[in-house]
């Protein structure tokens, strides 16, 4: 900005010794001016022109200090800043002295160059000099010096726009407190809204200063909490943050403390990794995760930069899911798409960097409190990701949208086929490799069928394309060596290596879609600006300093409510009702007779004592159930099921639900039934059957043995968790296998026809060859699973195409038929009142034309009228403009009616 000609005419100045004050002129570098006004001024101040001003006061003078204030008054030099009369604009300012520069002088390049937009100064560029620098002794003004002379153009500018009013300070206080209680930015604006006329009298604006709030403002006030309660300044650069936060410049705040993993993305090519665990995840780490089931997930649209956000949790003791780890990392560069943006490489990566930076920590803490330790390296049994729903929507995303009815089809159906060999895949009991193989023979035998139908146009080819890069997608995302973790064998052996049966794996979909929810609807939300997502550094400063410590302690919380209430119960001898669930639920016991002389003597004696309240009947089941008093809990009464299917006959006590065996409740139930048959009022009751220990194990095994059904139908459930954890393991649904798969593939109508029939039917709707499938058949479960009614695959592909429009059209319909209706009898009372009176009022006939003036500009009434054409030409091509009953007749039916108003006016 300095010149050298300027700063030698410093100089020249500075060493000039006629003035009275040993102060001099000279202009400063921080006001804003053109090269020529720069020249012009520096001489006006070397030659002392009039408007040079020199001017100190002695405070301690009366009349200096009025003196002074009247020059202030004179030159608008006491005016506030923030009022809107105000010319003079800060430039520079310190503990001694201010640096103020008249408005209609300050230059910046800016304004030159963006002539398209309204310059934001409050007064116009006219090229004035003046400028002042005001000393300050005890912060008063003491001293004035520079040039104060404004040029004409400056003393007759109006202001080119609105002052600012700020908010006011005590609204603005209140803002903060809200938003530090997590109030909704509605919420502020409503309560705001109330304080405005219950507080300030309906007054939005006292003096320059806003009561009344907007949006904007509460932006501004988050975005300035950001940088008050976490340091975070969004002025600056995202990765500048995050260097400053965790670079090797940082300091050992708890931030870097909980960083395991940094890495800047520095270069276009680099990617960001961060990967979070603070102290306290670890702990949870090693107490459930070392050794154990680990569950990894991702969740996409926390962020902006297309970060992706993993988590990884564990499951505690009370089946609560814990994160303990979040890898946050964004996709290379040549990806658009955050879904698919990531491969499973790079999180195996990141996995194993967490796993050996949280052995060193362990290790590293061990080392210093027992010199001979034995290091230990983190590990974890499996890790398991929720694909399926992601699949689903890749497979979409692939194949694309829209096009006319034959390409819709087409992509139904290749869409039917490949969701139905992801099912397959998955289902497939042998090892990764042969999934691989499956899904590689998959992507060729599709090729193969491109080459075939050759003739096909194009749109069908892009339909095809895409099941290929499906196929791609499936390879590259998840058929590497995350594999094992998502296919059914890989489940299967996880479960085995837990020591638990596999229909007891949790599936991922509960606790991390828990764990989603809850950080998107009640976390991050409280952070976000505007509804902005949230930058990388603050979403890693909020995860680290807010949600992390907030998710930990609420569920220590609620542990120590858990285990007082435990406490209590133990008190009072009462069983847990969640462990009656959970025994009830998971780990379902086939009654079997034992000879137990304790048991029967027991239940002997509960008989005695009246215990045996009474028995009902279901009706519609025919299962009998007993109601017993409990022996040593008061009022505490078990319902238990005597007679129905082996699986239904069950006690709800502990000895029962551990072990099976007929407990006392149940053999006093059995023998109060048995008493009760013996009179004629009852001899309708069955005679009960109890399994032998053999039998109940026979029947256990059969019923595991089917579970795997039940399982795949869970996971290929268009991601619904809902039904998998309430009636996966209920044994009410042993028999009902086919039942419960109708209920659960409702939505897709493929689900029972295996991949390979759906693809001779495609390459029929292609006009192919068939394809021999026989080399393929081995690797495909669906062979062996072939059901008996394959259903009538084209029939319900055109069923899937016009289902949604039917709907529609419904819709649309129905809301023109109510339009209608109502017209009707608008219609029939002006009818009767015309009958009457032998004349319509101007006011009715208005009314009626312009109801039907809504009908017929409706959009429900084009639209059912255009669906309606549409459908009728596809049925009958060759009637292209033949009217359609029950749409058409109506609108002429309406045109005849309107004709007569049409005269009448
Ligand atoms: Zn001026
Ligand atoms: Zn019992």
């Amino acid at each position: 900005m300095q010149e050298p000609t300027m700063s030698s005419m410093f100089y020249k100045n500075k060493g000039r010794g006629s003035y009275k004050l040993s102060i001099t002129t000279k202009l400063n570098s921080h006001v804003f001016l053109t090269k020529e006004n720069r020249i012009r001024l520096i001489n006006l101040l070397n030659n002392d022109a009039p408007g040079v001003v020199k001017l100190q006061w002695d405070l301690s003078n009366k009349e200096h200090v009025e003196n002074r204030d009247q020059f202030l008054y004179e030159n608008g030099l006491d005016i506030k800043s923030d009022d809107i009369r105000c010319k003079w604009s800060i430039r520079y300012s310190t503990q001694t002295m201010v640096i103020k520069q008249c408005i209609c002088g300050s230059y910046r390049e800016k304004n030159i160059e963006s002539n398209s937009r309204v310059s934001a100064a409050r007064y116009p560029y006219v090229g004035c000099l003046a400028f002042v620098k005001i000393s300050l002794c005890n912060n008063k003004i003491c001293a004035i010096f520079e040039y104060l002379e404004h040029s004409e153009q400056s003393k007759i500018s109006q202001p080119q726009r609105d002052p600012i009013y700020q908010l006011l300070l005590y609204v603005k206080k209140n803002v903060e407190t809200l938003l530090n209680l997590n109030v909704s930015t509605a919420d502020i604006l409503a309560q705001n809204a109330k304080m405005v006329r219950s507080v300030f009298g309906k007054q939005t604006s006292i003096g320059n200063s806003r009561t009344l709030l907007t949006t904007i403002d509460i932006t501004n006030i988050k975005g300035q909490l950001l940088q008050k309660n976490w340091g975070i300044n969004i002025k600056n650069d995202t990765a500048k943050n995050l260097e400053q936060f965790l670079g090797p410049d940082a300091n050992q705040s708890e931030l870097k403390e909980a960083c395991l993993h940094y890495q800047p993305r520095i270069k276009e090519t680099d990617r960001l990794e961060i990967i979070i665990s603070t102290r306290e995840q670890q702990k949870c780490a090693w107490k459930y995760g070392h050794q154990n089931l680990i569950l990894i997930d991702g969740t996409f649209g926390v962020s902006k930069n297309k970060l992706l956000l993993f988590i990884i949790m564990v499951i505690d003791e009370n089946n609560k899911g814990i994160p303990i780890s979040f890898i946050i990392f964004t996709p290379p560069s040549q990806n658009r798409l955050t879904s698919s943006g990531y491969d499973s490489n790079i999180l195996e990566q990141l996995l194993i960097i967490f796993r050996d930076r949280i052995s060193t920590i362990y290790n590293q803490n061990h080392f210093s409190k027992n010199q001979n330790a034995t290091a230990i390296t983190f590990s974890h049994l499996i890790a398991m990701t929720n694909t399926d729903v992601k699949e689903r929507k890749a497979l979409l995303k692939q194949l694309g949208r829209g096009g006319e009815n034959n390409i819709v089809l087409q992509r139904q159906t290749l869409k039917a086929y490949l969701s139905n060999l992801l099912k397959e895949a998955w289902s497939t009991d042998s090892d990764e490799d042969m999934v691989r193989k499956f899904i590689k023979e998959k992507k060729e035998l599709l090729k193969t069928i491109i080459y075939k139908a050759e003739n096909a146009s194009n749109e069908t080819k892009k339909v095809l394309d895409g099941g290929v890069r499906f196929f791609t997608y499936l390879e590259k995302q998840w058929a590497g060596n995350l594999l094992h973790s998502w296919c059914f064998n890989g489940q299967k052996r996880a479960a085995k290596s837990l020591g638990i049966s596999l229909e007891k794996l949790p599936t991922t979909n509960n606790h991390l879609e828990e764990l989603n929810a809850y950080l998107k609807n009640n976390q991050i939300n409280r952070f976000q600006r505007n509804n902005h997502l949230l930058r990388a550094d603050v979403l890693y400063v909020v995860l680290v300093n807010e949600i992390i410590p907030n998710i930990l302690a609420l569920r220590n919380l609620v542990n120590e409510l858990e285990q007082e209430k435990a406490e209590r119960r133990k008190e009072f001898n009462i069983m847990d009702p969640s462990d009656r669930k959970i025994l009830q639920q998971e780990f379902s016991q086939i009654a079997y007779l034992a000879p137990s002389p304790k048991r029967d003597e027991s239940a002997k004696r509960l008989l005695q004592m009246n215990k045996v309240i009474n028995y009902e009947i279901e009706q519609t089941t025919g299962k009998v159930f007993v109601q017993v008093e409990s022996e040593t809990t008061l009022h505490l009464v078990y319902t238990i099921c005597v007679y129905g299917q082996p699986t239904e006959i069950c006690c709800q006590c502990l000895d029962f639900l551990q072990k099976g065996i007929m407990c006392k409740h149940l053999c006093a139930a059995a023998l109060y039934i048995d008493e009760l048959r013996q009179q004629e009022q009852h001899a309708h009751l069955p005679e009960m059957i109890f399994a032998t220990h053999q039998e109940a194990q026979n029947i256990r095994r059969n019923l595991c043995t089917n579970k795997p059904e039940i399982l795949i139908s869970h996971t290929n459930d268009n991601g619904d968790d809902d039904i998998s954890d309430e009636n996966g393991t209920n044994s009410d649904d042993e028999d009902t296998d086919d039942e419960s798969n109708n209920q659960v593939h409702n939505n897709n109508n493929f689900i029972s026809a295996p991949s390979n029939r759906i693809l001779n039917y495609m390459e029929r709707i292609l006009g192919i060859q068939h394809t021999p499938m026989t080399m393929l058949s081995a690797s495909s479960p669906a062979q062996t699973q072939s059901r008996p009614n394959t259903p009538d695959v084209a029939g319900l592909n055109a069923s899937a195409v016009y289902e949604q429009e039917f709907q529609d059209f419904l819709v649309s319909t129905s809301k023109s038929l109510h339009i209608l209706q109502e017209n009707l009898k608008a219609l029939e009372n002006l009818v009767q009142f015309n009958q009457e009176t032998e004349q319509i009022s101007i006011k009715d006939q208005y009314n009626l034309m312009s109801h039907l003036c809504n009908i017929a500009t409706s959009e429900s009434f084009k639209n059912a009228q255009q669906l309606t054409n549409v459908m009728h030409e596809s049925i009958n091509p060759q009637k292209r403009n033949a009217p359609i009953a029950g749409i058409l007749p109506l609108e002429q039916e309406k045109k005849k009616r309107r004709l007569p108003f049409y005269k009448s006016y």
